[in-house]
């Protein structure tokens, strides 16, 4: 197809690349490095004297891994002869789209519209960031210099990773959270537990079963005021920096959508069908401004099946096979049901467990936390869900995908040769105490 991306940013890439995914792995990383060698490399026996890290170093290693990403972007529109048009897109009929740019207004007609608009940081009522000492997560991959005290609004998965780095690079981090467990939606609660557990003894505090009443700058700090969920005891804490990382709402601002005749839902989402096809059958739409959970590998494989409907072929779109991830230390990866869904569901299952602390690759390498959890239909041994904490989660969880979107019962992973010392082992255990009720090494 003949195609044009119309793109309103300077840099192409989207949230992910600019302001998502990407910088905040390559702080993550580097700041794990860094708490690596202060905390953890002398008793392997590394000297390295005296560790210290250069934040602004740091924040330029960032911005040059998001450069090199976002310019690959560009190379493969080059490649692929996709035409960049930059401006805001509005759709002001079912074939037409204007471009508002800095040269002016330009005119598509086009046979279809694909709308990937994504999302935008949810506002907190009341309270305006300005991204120095009130902040958004775009604030946070920006901030001058570590936080002496941060406080982060919302323990889910970016809350938890943002407040990984800065502590990790010595802030004191508070993460207040209205819900009384951690990690988001879609967390299995033994998961989340341990997670908790394991941040605590890395030396953040969390507060729980907690509503943040109001965000005041004070003198040079902000003060945030909190009430218990339960009870209503009222509390102010002091903070250097807030960051408050509440979610992310579907963006559409502008786009037009009205003009068509496509209504949001109620949550200001696109509504697609099966196809990912709006109400007009030639307007599309993905990503983040649709249902699902807000991805990057989601809103991309959506992408792809919807491009190849738009070609006449079939649309197969799995959601029970999405994998997420918390890049902390140790990473949390799973995908499928957890034990509290199957639960409502009253669906009969089968847990098998496997602990780090038994893999020899895991136990070796000095990274004994966390487990393996894999729950299988109790009749059919069918995989339903697979949850993972330790080391290298965030990798290790794409086996389990795969074996879900193949519809694997725990036998078949069970039964599959895995290499030998490696924590994927743990997986292939976890599978076969599902399906014959206990493991090999433990
Ligand atoms: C801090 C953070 C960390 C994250 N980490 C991860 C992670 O580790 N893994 C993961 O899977 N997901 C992660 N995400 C989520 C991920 O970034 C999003 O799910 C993903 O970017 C969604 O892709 P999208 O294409 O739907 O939208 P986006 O990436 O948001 O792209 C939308 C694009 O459309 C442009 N646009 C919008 N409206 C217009 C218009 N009218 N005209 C022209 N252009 C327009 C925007 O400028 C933007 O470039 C993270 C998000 C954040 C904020």
């Amino acid at each position: 197809m003949k195609t044009i991306s119309v793109e309103k940013d300077p840099t192409l890439g989207g949230t992910c690349l600019n302001v998502g995914c990407i910088p905040s792995k390559a702080l993550l990383h580097n700041s794990h490095l860094y708490h690596m060698a202060k905390h953890d490399f002398k008793h392997r026996g590394i000297e390295v004297g005296n560790v210290s890290f250069n934040f602004d170093a740091m924040m330029k290693y960032k911005v040059n891994s998001v450069k090199a990403l976002t310019g690959g972007i560009a190379m493969l529109f080059q490649k692929n002869k996709v035409q960049l048009v930059r401006g805001v897109g509005s759709i002001v009929a079912p074939n037409k789209v204007e471009v508002k740019g800095d040269k002016g207004v330009e005119t598509i007609n086009t046979k279809n519209i694909l709308i990937a608009t994504g999302s935008e940081v949810t506002p907190f009522p009341g309270v305006t960031f300005d991204e120095k000492q009130i902040i958004t997560s775009t604030g946070a991959l920006s901030l001058p210099s570590v936080p002496k005290k941060m406080l982060v609004i919302g323990a889910g998965v970016i809350g938890l990773e943002l407040g990984s780095v800065y502590q990790r690079l010595g802030a004191e981090v508070v993460a207040v959270e209205f819900l009384e467990s951690i990690g988001g939606v879609g967390i299995d609660g033994e998961v989340s537990k341990t997670l908790q557990k394991i941040l605590v003894k890395e030396g953040m505090k969390f507060k729980l079963g907690t509503k943040v009443m109001g965000v005041r700058k004070e003198g040079s700090g902000v003060k945030v005021d909190v009430k218990a969920a339960k009870g209503g005891n009222k509390e102010t804490l002091d903070c250097d920096v807030v960051l408050i990382s509440i979610g992310r709402r579907p963006y559409t601002k502008g786009l037009g959508l009205e003009k068509v005749g496509i209504a949001l839902d109620d949550r200001g989402r696109v509504p697609v069908n099966n196809k990912f096809q709006t109400t007009i059958p030639g307007i599309y739409a993905i990503g983040d401004c649709i249902h699902g959970p807000m991805l990057a590998h989601k809103a991309e494989d959506e992408g792809i099946v919807c491009v190849e409907g738009i070609k006449g072929m079939p649309v197969h779109f799995n959601y029970d096979a999405i994998p997420s991830v918390i890049y902390t230390s140790p990473e949390v990866g799973w995908v499928g049901k957890s034990e509290e869904d199957l639960k409502k569901e009253g669906r009969a299952y089968k847990v098998g467990k496997f602990p780090f602390l038994a893999n020899s690759r895991a136990k070796t390498n000095g990274e004994p936390d966390g487990f393996v959890k894999v729950l299988a239909d109790k009749a059919t041994d069918v995989i339903l869900g697979t949850h993972i904490i330790g080391p290298g989660g965030g990798e290790l969880i794409n086996e389990a995908v795969l074996a879900q979107e193949y519809g694997a019962a725990a036998e078949d992973v069970a039964r599959v040769c895995h290499a030998h010392p490696t924590c994927a082992e743990a997986l292939r255990e976890a599978n076969l105490a599902a399906y014959f009720g206990k493991p090999i090494n433990f």
